[in-house]
């Protein structure tokens, strides 16, 4: 039995909304990752009378694609979606029987007007929580337009392909066989990379917000729902909606949830901006802001937004360390993501940079499944909390390096090791690895604000307890102001704090 009871009911429930007959195209052998292929589709056969199977030779064994009846989609699944990838099952399945998309209308009809023949291929992990957002963009691609296909390959199921390939980051897209990207996407993104940008002229027609919202993550929705529950014209734009919650795996202190997921979260943030009347203008980055009569703010695709008030809440993102090797092998190698490439390191030696909190989360995380993992920790003593430290010692296949400095990541194609200076003796040491996981902390985005907000030394907007900058109209929230503590719920009360000050503020302005 492959599915446990619960999830059979709850597929069940699910299955009940095909709405058409689907074709599975089941190409199997007598290994064990086709057993358990085969399993799982005789599960999905025994709930709904709308699946239907067929054997048939597909490019990959052990896989399988779901079709229209008379009709190829395109969507095949290479390995067994379940883990992180059960839902872009179920979503393929509800697609191809006809079931609308819980999509923009505007982003469906892109999709549909791409011209030419495009095959992507993404390479997963099952315990990647970034891959499933990739993989389902690209399925609906796939089944909206006859000239798109999409495989999702199982890296731990297709491991030859995976070596040859070189790949050591998930997700990994290909298209027409050559590298398309990696990490995290979204549609819009994807759809942004194929050269179909949306329509600048809507945004040149907008009328001046009375509240414009820079950033997605808790702190940025937090502020629009409570701006916009003043009746007041808002706006939000965010490069990527959700935030950094997106690379988060469990989330066990959003106090009253007991526990979410980072993705399921973000979405839920989504949601419940849209129940408002605000204006979401997401996949847009910002690159310059200035006070004039309206504060304006500048769109990198060339658009002008102007509003009477402006709450920045761009966040933070993972510091680079910044030396030689870590930009030319990143996603070769040089890895940030613990939860999501940490699979593809099995039974590899590989070091963790930092030694703070979530340098030893990582290399607990990480000494399950490579062979060895490195500490390296610049000052004398690791910073994580007492708990993660015995943890972490408690393990035998971890070796802790304190007081040192990283001064290269090497390799040739791909990484094969580290060197870190001593910084009592000054003597270098090698130490012969293939993956480097950077957990050095996060870094403010606010660079694009040049000088118009003041900031502090580490680049974070510095705010009062109105959260109020230094620039009258501009207010500032969560992770990217100089707040002590970077949590969610922070960020949530800053970005209903900045709401409110930005709002007293307009009516005294
Ligand atoms: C791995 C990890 C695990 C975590 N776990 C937890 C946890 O369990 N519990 C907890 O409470 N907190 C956790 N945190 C911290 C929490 O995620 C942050 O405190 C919170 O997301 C901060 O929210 P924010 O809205 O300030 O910024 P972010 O979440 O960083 O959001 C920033 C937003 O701004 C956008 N943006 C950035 N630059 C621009 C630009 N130039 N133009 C337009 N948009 C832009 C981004 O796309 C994004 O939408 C974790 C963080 C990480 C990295």
């Amino acid at each position: 039995m492959m599915l446990d009871a619960e999830i059979k009911n709850q597929l069940a429930e699910y299955l009940q909304l095909l709405e058409n007959d689907v074709l599975i195209k089941i190409s199997a052998e007598s290994d064990t990752v086709s057993k358990e292929m085969l399993a799982l589709m005789d599960e999905l056969t025994a709930l709904s009378p709308k699946i239907k199977t067929e054997q048939k030779k597909l490019p990959r064994t052990p896989s399988f694609s779901i079709n229209r009846m008379g009709e190829d989609t395109g969507v095949t699944f290479a390995g067994v979606p379940l883990g992180h990838e059960f839902t872009s099952l179920v979503l393929a399945l509800l697609q191809v029987s006809g079931r609308a998309p819980k999509v923009d209308g505007k982003l469906i009809d892109r999709v549909k007007s791409i011209k030419g023949e495009y095959h992507f291929e993404t390479f997963i992990s099952l315990s990647c929580h970034n891959c499933p957002e990739v993989v389902q963009a690209l399925n609906l691609m796939s089944i909206l337009n006859p000239g798109i296909t999409h495989t999702m390959i199982d890296g731990a199921a297709f491991k030859d392909e995976v070596e040859s390939k070189d790949i050591m980051a998930v997700p990994t897209v290909y298209l027409n066989g050559e590298v398309f990207g990696s990490g995290r996407m979204t549609l819009e993104e994807i759809l942004g990379k194929l050269g179909s940008a949306p329509d600048v002229s809507e945004f040149k027609e907008k009328e001046p917000f009375d509240i414009l919202v820079i950033g997605g993550g808790p702190a940025g929705a937090s502020a629009a729902i409570y701006a916009a529950r003043k009746g007041i014209r808002t706006g939000i734009v965010a490069e990527r909606f959700g935030g950094q919650v997106r690379e988060t795996l469990g989330i066990e202190n959003l106090i009253s949830v007991e526990y979410t997921e980072g993705p399921e979260f973000a979405d839920t943030l989504e949601q419940h901006v849209k129940k408002y009347d605000v204006d979401i203008m997401s996949s847009q980055r910002v690159r310059h802001l200035e006070r004039k009569e309206f504060i304006e703010v500048e769109l990198e695709n060339g658009a002008l937004l102007k509003s009477k008030a402006v709450i920045l809440s761009t966040g933070a993102r993972w510091r680079n360390v910044g030396v030689p090797g870590e930009k030319e092998f990143k996603n070769k190698g040089v890895a940030y993501c613990p939860h999501c490439d940490g699979p593809l390191f099995k039974g590899k030696q590989v070091a963790v940079i930092g030694g703070g909190n979530s340098g030893i989360e990582a290399a607990i995380d990480l000494a399950g499944i490579a062979s060895h993992v490195t500490v390296l920790e610049f000052m004398p003593e690791l910073k994580a909390d007492a708990i993660l430290q015995k943890r972490l010692y408690s393990l035998p296949n971890v070796t802790v390096i304190k007081n040192v400095q990283t001064k290269e990541i090497t390799g040739t194609d791909k990484v094969n090791g580290i060197t870190y200076t001593d910084r009592e003796s000054g003597a270098d040491h090698h130490v012969e690895l293939q993956g480097v996981f950077v957990q050095i902390g996060l870094v403010a985005n606010t660079e694009w604000l040049g000088e118009t907000v003041e900031r502090n030394r580490i680049g974070e907007i510095i705010v009062d307890n109105h959260n109020a900058t230094s620039v009258p109209g501009v207010f500032a929230a969560g992770d990217c102001t100089d707040s002590v503590y970077k949590q969610i719920v922070i960020a949530m009360g800053s970005g209903a704090n900045a709401a409110l000050s930005a709002f007293d503020y307009l009516i005294r302005s």
